[in-house]
């Protein structure tokens, strides 16, 4: 059993390597935006409060998001547990290392994804011309983009530091293709 974070500034791929893990390598996938956008779609008080934020790029309450994260893991013990979107900040690092330590589970790799930010904006052009309408997510526009990617440089970077100090970081060229980058995701994982 194996438990990994992937990490990156969005558009990066998570999303995509994230599934190819659950497909060929039986991963479960935790990915908290996918539980957030749940929420939203149930029409539920906290859900509007949470569409609201995220239509505007902002980072959901941290509680909010560690008590769904707490919960999944609980049922999900048995698996190996692929998080993609979380940790996004050190409150919701060291939350979750807490939970693991507790369980006696450890987080295996925490991959980056690396993209520089003046491709992301080419990667969600492409997402919003390759995607119908009604598909799209509401956060994915330029506007919204610029917004979450200062967002990731604020909030987010940290933990890679926090992550590079404990030896478990491993970087990937997310430019690469996505086959490329499953494979070397996939030797990480050997
Ligand atoms: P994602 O699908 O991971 O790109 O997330 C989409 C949006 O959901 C983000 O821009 C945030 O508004 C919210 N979100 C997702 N994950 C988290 C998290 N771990 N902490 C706070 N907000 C989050």
């Amino acid at each position: 059993m194996k438990n990994i974070i992937l990490l990156g500034p969005p558009g990066s791929g998570k999303g995509t390597q994230s599934k190819i893990l659950v497909e060929k390598q039986g991963f479960f996938q935790i990915s908290t935006g996918e539980l957030l956008r749940e929420t939203v779609g149930s029409g539920s008080k906290e859900g509007k409060v949470i569409k609201k934020l995220m239509e505007k790029g902002d980072l959901v309450p941290d509680q909010m998001v560690i008590d769904m994260i707490l919960n999944s893991i609980k049922v999900n013990i048995d698996k190996s547990i692929i998080f993609d979107g979380f940790p996004r900040n050190l409150v919701q690092a060291e939350a979750l290392e807490k939970s693991f330590e507790k369980e006696s589970m450890t987080i295996d790799h925490v991959i980056l994804l690396e993209v520089k930010s003046e491709n992301l904006e080419k990667r969600i052009n492409k997402r919003l011309a390759e995607s119908e309408i009604n598909d799209r997510r509401v956060d994915d526009n330029v506007e919204t983009l610029i917004k979450r990617v200062q967002v990731y440089k604020e909030m987010t970077l940290p933990i890679i530091d926090y992550y590079e100090k404990k030896e478990k970081l491993i970087k990937i060229n997310g430019m690469l293709s996505i086959e490329d980058v499953s494979r070397l995701i996939n030797n990480i994982l050997k």
